[in-house]
């Protein structure tokens, strides 16, 4: 049902234009054109149009506000040259009753898709801007270059490019039981897919069968990579996979989880669970099992994906 469509903040949302990047008359003869469209973003919070169903603000003018007013190149969208612009300061800047700036966090899945996957974009590329604005090498300060892809130091050279952590994600089952944890500071009665970051020297599949073991104290095989999505809260890239459960005895040894626990297929179809947000892999792992197994849609909403 839902294998080939792409997760929420994925997808070919954006003709990158990576190859252009470097070119700075082009980026100025785009930044000029009347076709340019400018997203903003304020403390990493979005612009967003105000109501029930935001849209992100492409603005069709440059604010003032902002600190570096070349921006960063995000690519074309919808035919327009993008670029995404950072708003200084720790007030909200004022922009009239018709915007908002809203954390994508909460709004992503209000979002048509594709304009989800460009906010999503461009609030990883300030996070990681706000980290390296001196050099990691040396100490000096930073400068922008190749349409805000790269911070390079003004010292020694040293080229600090956009970094994205990989998290793995992962369904076990045990036929028609799926494995599920949660942590203490969740709503009461939500539970979750198993997920941990990806450790230097390690591969996606140690990493799967490590983070179920020192979560849950249960062994997995047959690890199947499913899809992937793009998370910038602050900046993983979910790697999700299914995986078979071989034991049955859960424990939470690293404390990490309050909670886990193998839930029958009849518990997550019936609602006895309270899943993650739909705009999740999570929910997406769990959604594509169940299908499997049932051939029957956890989901109540629109059909997957909402595209506009
Ligand atoms: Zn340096």
């Amino acid at each position: 049902m839902t294998a080939q469509n792409p997760n929420i903040y994925a997808g070919p949302y954006v003709d990158r234009a990576s190859s252009v990047r470097a070119d700075a008359a082009q980026l100025a003869m785009w930044r000029a054109d009347p076709l340019a469209r400018w997203l903003l973003v304020w403390s990493l919070q979005s612009l967003v149009t105000v109501g029930d169903a935001p849209n992100a603000a492409l603005l069709r003018t440059r604010p003032d506000s902002a600190s570096d007013p070349e921006g960063i190149f995000l690519g074309h969208f919808r035919g327009h040259p993008v670029f995404a612009i950072e708003a200084d300061g720790t007030e909200v800047p004022a922009l009239g009753d018709a915007h908002r700036f809203a954390d994508l966090r909460g709004i992503g899945g209000l979002l048509p898709p594709d304009e989800a996957g460009l906010l999503a974009y461009a609030r990883a590329l300030f996070y990681w801007r706000s980290r390296h604005r001196y050099c990691g090498a040396c100490g000096e300060l930073t400068v922008a270059g190749d349409g805000g892809h790269v911070m390079r130091c003004a010292g020694c050279g040293h080229a600090a490019f956009p970094r994205i952590d990989p998290a793995i994600i992962v369904l076990a089952v045990d036929g028609d039981r799926a494995l599920l944890g949660r942590q203490a500071n969740w709503p009461t009665g939500r539970y979750s897919t198993i997920a941990g970051f990806v450790e230097p020297g390690e591969s996606l599949e140690d990493a799967v069968v490590r983070e179920v073991r020192e979560e849950t104290g249960i062994e997995v095989d047959q690890v199947r990579y499913r899809s992937s999505q793009p998370w910038p809260f602050p900046s993983s890239l979910m790697l999700g996979f299914q995986a078979r459960a071989t034991t049955s005895t859960v424990l939470c040894p690293d404390g990490e989880l309050e909670d886990a626990r193998f839930f029958s297929i009849q518990d997550i179809g019936s609602g006895a669970v309270l899943l993650p947000p739909s705009s999740s892999i999570s929910f997406r792992l769990i959604e594509d099992w169940f299908y499997t197994q049932t051939g029957s849609s956890l989901r109540t909403g629109p059909p997957w994906p909402m595209r506009s």
